[in-house]
C-alpha cells in the first residue's frame, strides 16, 4: 500500500487523517517502521519519525522509482456525466496518463455546452481516484477538445479508433503491430472513444485521413464507457 503525505517538504512528511489513523490503529504501526511515502508527484522510502495523535511524521530517506503512468491517452466523447466521471475514474485506477474530454457529432447538445464546466470537477475525480489506487501521479484531464482538433492534434503515437465496423482490426492485433514497430520504447497508444449514439460517418472518414487505425472490441455494441475501459484494460495488460 502507498501513503500519500498530506504535507511534505524535502526531507520529511507527515500523514494525518484517515490514513494516519489506519497506520496508528490498525496497522499499529511505530516510530522506526518504513514505508513507501508519495510526496508531491515522487515516491519516497519513509521511516516513522513520530507518532502524535493522530499524524504521523515521516523522515524521507531515499527516492523509490515511482511506478510511471501507462503511455495510453483516452480521447473520450462527451457521453452522459455520470458515465463519463466513472470512466475517468476506471481510467486512473488502470493507469492511464491523460483524458481528454472530445465533443462529437452526436454528443448530446447541452451536455457539450456544459462540458468545459465540469472539467475541474472531472480532475478532482482524477486526483482523488490516484490518491485511492496510490498512484504516484495523476493523469492529465485536458480542457474539452472539438473533435476535429483533437484528431488532428496527436501524432507519433498508435492512435486507434474504437469502432464496431466489421472492418475493423482487432484491438490485440494493432496493440501487437505497435509493440513491434516500437522495439524498446514501450509504444503511446491513443485511443478515441465515441458518444452513446457512435461515431458520425464524416468522423470517421476524418479519423481515417489523420491516420487513425479503427478496431473493434468484438461483435457486441458496449456502452461508450465499457469499450473505453474494456480497451484500457486491454492495452494495459498487454503493454505491462
Ligand atoms: N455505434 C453504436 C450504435 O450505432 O448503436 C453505439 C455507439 S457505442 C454505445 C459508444 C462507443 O463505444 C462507440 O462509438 C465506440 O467508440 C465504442 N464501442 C462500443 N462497442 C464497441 C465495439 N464492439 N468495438 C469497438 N468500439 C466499440
Amino acid at each position: 500500500r502507498r501513503w500519500i503525505a498530506d504535507s511534505w517538504d524535502e526531507s520529511t512528511a507527515s500523514l494525518t487523517g484517515e490514513q494516519a489513523s489506519h497506520l496508528i490503529r490498525v496497522l499499529r504501526a511505530q516510530t522506526g517502521t518504513e514505508y513507501d511515502i508519495v510526496a508531491g508527484d515522487r515516491v519516497w522510502h519513509g521511516i516513522i519519525a513520530g507518532i502524535s495523535g493522530d499524524s504521523v511524521r515521516f523522515n524521507l530517506v531515499a527516492e523509490v522509482q515511482a511506478d510511471p503512468a501507462l503511455p495510453i491517452t483516452l480521447l473520450l466523447s462527451i457521453f452522459k456525466f455520470d458515465r463519463l466521471e466513472w470512466a475517468i475514474e476506471k481510467g486512473t485506477e488502470l493507469g492511464v496518463e491523460r483524458i481528454v474530454p472530445i465533443i462529437a457529432r452526436r454528443s448530446e447538445k447541452h451536455l457539450a455546452q456544459s462540458a468545459q464546466n465540469r472539467v475541474e470537477r472531472w480532475r478532482r475525480i482524477a486526483r482523488e481516484s490516484a490518491k485511492q489506487s496510490r498512484r504516484s501521479d495523476i493523469p492529465a484531464i485536458d480542457d474539452v477538445l472539438q473533435l476535429k482538433a483533437a484528431a488532428r492534434a496527436t501524432s507519433g503515437a498508435t492512435r486507434l479508433l474504437l469502432a464496431e465496423q466489421e472492418r475493423s482490426m482487432t484491438l490485440r492485433r494493432a496493440i501487437d503491430e505497435a509493440v513491434k514497430s516500437a522495439g524498446e520504447e514501450m509504444p503511446s497508444i491513443h485511443l478515441a472513444v465515441g458518444p452513446e449514439g457512435g461515431w458520425a460517418a464524416e468522423e470517421e472518414a476524418l479519423f481515417d485521413a489523420e491516420g487513425w487505425k479503427s478496431v473493434s472490441l468484438g461483435p457486441r455494441i458496449l456502452r461508450a464507457e465499457t469499450a473505453a475501459i474494456t480497451a484500457t484494460a486491454v492495452v494495459a495488460a498487454l503493454l505491462e
